[in-house]
């Protein structure tokens, strides 16, 4: 789906055609320009002047696929009686872009004339206020349009509004049920699909495993050839990793003829097939397929969403676990990695093809790429079921070249420094219930994470560098008595 946007610029018909003509005009021409920095197309759509006008636009962006959100904005006043019919059926992402045509006041030019037409300190607030009036989820934006680290943030803003349209279609495939007796990897499938909009559904590993045995060796053939040219291969042992592509083909055909962006699997359930896949999902994940172990179908889905959320709607994150710690002081990291299954988007240098054994789920030993994750800051996200509703839990980190070599550990690793350090941060973690599977994410920020869970009507904690034990302990008391009321 190729989104889009939509810029209503609001104004009334006091001030008569002239005035009106000049605002369509710097309204086109403000999403032209902007359409050629932003990361979406911004349409300009109507300079709204009647209640009918904005009913209009609200209907039609919200029958029209390819609209992922509107942004308004007030050149002039803009009575907002008028907007609450259309804002009332509002089912869009909505940012309320404050902003001003001319950067500078004239010192000569300006008279009344120009005051009237340039005033959108005024209709901006106008406008603002009948969204606070209606509760409605908004982002709010203000600054020179023209302004770099302003259209960073509606750029930004955006891509939170495509996570939006990804996960109201977002449909995911579980291949057996979560890990047996495991609490954080469960949750309410129809509370996410009224709230998320995610389509979660099983199907048979033994279907899994007869689409496995239709592969022709020329499609493994041709995905060889790929691995080739993106891994090194670090291992001779090539029927393994043939098997491991005879089980990505196989998935990718189950998930594309269902329409799912993100699967789930587990080592407890992997009957008939010959090793568990491990380069087969790193590689899907790469293509921009969600994917979570354990059967843990929340992280699947967050990871396909975030990822669909980064640079290209396809950045660097990836489905992580919390694994080990370095307790050193002054040198104190969190080591993170899966068995397998580390999605090579965030990976420092070309990941390696290797073959080694895997403890448990008694199978043979699997393919897996081998890396090193960049350094960089980044969040780590985990999404939990409190019961009747949905938290959102995001963490600052600042990810490292690992300490250490670690030659003996045969997977994909990342290490990082957690805010507001370590042993806090753990602490914050654990305080809000944070799971051990996360998405860790390079190019999707917090501000973007939390502008996705305001429009997803969920909660969200942010732990950062300013977050104490004791005030995230009030949050979240809180936060919970307010969600119970709302
Ligand atoms: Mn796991």
């Amino acid at each position: 789906m190729q989104y889009k946007f939509w810029f209503v610029v609001g104004s009334q018909f006091l001030y008569g055609p002239e005035v009106l003509e000049t605002v369509a005009a710097r309204g086109a021409e403000m999403a032209e320009k902007l359409s050629a920095v932003l990361p979406y197309p911004l349409v300009y759509k109507v300079t709204a002047k009647t209640n009918q006008e904005i009913t209009d636009v609200v209907k039609q962006a919200n029958y029209d696929d390819s609209c992922a959100g509107i942004i308004t904005w007030c050149h002039t006043f803009s009575p907002s009686k008028m907007w609450i019919n259309g804002f009332a059926n509002l089912q869009k992402p909505y940012c309320h872009f404050a902003t001003q045509y001319n950067q500078e006041i004239p010192n000569e030019e300006i008279d009344m004339d120009f005051m009237n037409l340039n005033q959108a300190a005024h209709g901006d607030r106008e406008h603002g206020f009948i969204a606070a009036r209606l509760r409605m989820p908004r982002k709010i934006i203000a600054g020179y349009w023209q302004d770099a680290a302003v259209q960073k943030r509606i750029g930004d803003w955006m891509k939170a509004a495509v996570g939006v349209a990804v996960s109201r279609n977002m449909k995911v495939m579980r291949f057996g049920d979560n890990m047996r007796e495991v609490a954080v990897t469960e949750g309410d499938k129809v509370e996410v699909q009224t709230k998320l909009g995610w389509q979660v559904n099983t199907w048979p590993v033994g279907q899994l495993v007869d689409t496995m045995n239709a592969v022709t060796e020329a499609e493994i053939d041709a995905l060889m050839e790929i691995y080739h040219q993106q891994y090194d291969f670090a291992t001779d042992d090539l029927e393994t990793v043939r098997y491991q592509a005879r089980e990505e083909i196989a998935m990718k055909k189950m998930l594309d003829a269902e329409g799912c962006k993100a699967f789930s699997n587990t080592f407890q359930d992997l009957y008939g097939m010959r090793q568990l896949p491990g380069l087969a999902s790193q590689h899907l994940m790469a293509s921009g397929y969600g994917y979570g172990g354990e059967g843990d179908w929340k992280v699947s889905a967050m990871t396909a969403i975030i990822k669909a959320m980064g640079e290209n709607g396809n950045g660097a994150s990836a489905f992580m676990e919390d694994y080990t710690y370095n307790l050193v002081p002054g040198a104190e990291y969190s080591l993170g990695a899966h068995m397998l299954e580390v999605c090579p988007s965030v990976a420092a240098e070309k990941p390696r093809i290797e073959v080694h054994p895997l403890g448990i789920g008694d199978r043979e030993d699997p393919a897996r790429l081998v890396f090193e994750g960049k350094a960089g800051d980044a969040i780590v996200v985990s999404l939990i079921d409190m019961g009747g509703r949905l938290r959102l839990i995001c963490q600052d980190i600042h990810c490292v070249k690992p300490i250490l070599p670690m030659p003996n550990l045969p997977v994909a690793r990342v290490m990082w420094q957690a805010e507001p350090s370590l042993t806090a941060g753990v602490e914050c973690w654990i305080t809000a219930g944070g799971a051990h599977h996360t998405v860790l994410s390079y190019d999707v920020t917090a501000e973007m994470m939390h502008d996705w869970a305001r429009m997803m009507d969920i909660e969200f904690v942010h732990i950062t560098k300013d977050t104490t034990v004791e005030g995230l302990e009030q949050e979240l008391f809180l936060n919970d008595l307010a969600w119970k009321l709302k």
